[in-house]
């Protein structure tokens, strides 16, 4: 299934292998070790995506899934994204895998659709480095094309810094995605450095409140008093808010008499691989009175 990634990966990489020189510190011979060893994964299928619900606070319903890219190195064991994503952009790896992550993501929108498990959105996440491929939004129409995927079906995640970079041309970007059915939506907000005055500017549908404030939510009253506003801002122009990062009842409790729109987060489910997503267990614990046990 991944013959274009491998071609891909072997174009973007395989002639330009960099090896350890004695003169490196740890860290840029551990960054380099990663390098190589990312490559090697991508043509070698050692990456998986997960998905992750993104729930209705009203009624707990799915209306999407967040898909989380997924190393498991044979000899190192499973490796963060919090790792390996950095290193990816900064090797300019981040584009054949953001590419195989479009296509498995688009593949599994036509798999749950065939088996009439699953009708809401896959929402992937665009890096920095993306944005900057002046044929990206060529690129993936290509890519949403062959794989027959509806793009109505399919929402990217993008944070504040990927538009600041370069304004005008993200929002054109933006635009033609949209134009084809894409939805966006601006992601870990409230950590970049984007003014309140350029989000009028940006088409996006949703704004995901990083998890980051909503952690102490509950105690904290700048937290509380800031996801407050970001709610009330984002609604009244026009935004539905995500809350990330929920793990517990009194968070969403907060978050509903906020009028938060949907939450994602452990207290619903974790990040899990495709076929191990029991969608009528969890609708089902969703209909209970107060919410969903974690599972
Ligand atoms: P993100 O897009 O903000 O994704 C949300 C992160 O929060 C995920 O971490 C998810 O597993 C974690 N999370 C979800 N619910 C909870 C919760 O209740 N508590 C806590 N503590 N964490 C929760 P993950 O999967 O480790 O990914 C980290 C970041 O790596 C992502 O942050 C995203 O920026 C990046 N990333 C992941 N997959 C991709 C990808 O395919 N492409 C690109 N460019 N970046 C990716
Ligand atoms: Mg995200
Ligand atoms: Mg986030
Ligand atoms: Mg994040």
């Amino acid at each position: 299934n991944s013959d274009t990634a491998m071609y891909q990966a072997k174009a973007s990489g395989r002639n330009n292998c960099r090896f350890y020189s004695p003169d490196m510190d740890a860290k840029a011979a551990h960054r380099l070790m990663l390098e190589n060893n990312l490559r090697h994964a991508l043509e070698h299928e050692e990456l998986a995506l997960f998905y992750q619900p993104i729930v209705d606070v009203k009624n707990h319903r799915i209306v999407a899934l967040e898909a989380l890219l997924r190393w498991t190195h044979t000899k190192m064991g499973p490796i963060s994204p919090a790792q390996f994503i950095p290193v990816a952009e900064e090797s300019s790896l981040i584009l054949p895998i953001g590419e195989w992550v479009l296509e498995t993501a688009c593949k599994q929108i036509q798999k749950w659709d065939n088996d009439g498990l699953f009708s809401g959105r896959v929402v992937v996440n665009l890096s920095p480095r993306q944005f900057r491929q002046s044929d990206m939004v060529k690129q993936f129409a290509n890519t949403i094309e062959r794989t027959g995927a509806n793009p109505q079906r399919l929402g990217m995640e993008i944070t504040e810094s990927v538009i600041m970079e370069n304004l005008d041309t993200s929002i054109r970007m933006l635009q033609s995605l949209k134009e084809m059915g894409v939805e966006f939506s601006l992601d870990d907000f409230g950590t970049g450095y984007s003014s309140l005055s350029y989000l009028k500017r940006f088409p996006i549908d949703k704004l995901k409140i990083d998890q980051s404030f909503i952690r102490d939510l509950v105690n904290d009253r700048d937290d509380a008093a800031l996801v407050k506003a970001i709610i009330a801002m984002a609604h009244s122009l026009k935004i539905r808010v995500v809350a990330e990062g929920v793990e517990t009842f009194d968070q969403l409790d907060f978050l509903r008499a906020q009028d938060c729109d949907q939450y994602q987060g452990y207290y619903f489910s974790r990040p899990l691989p495709a076929d191990q997503i029991r969608f009528k267990d969890l609708q089902d614990a969703a209909g209970e009175p107060n919410a969903p046990p974690a599972i």
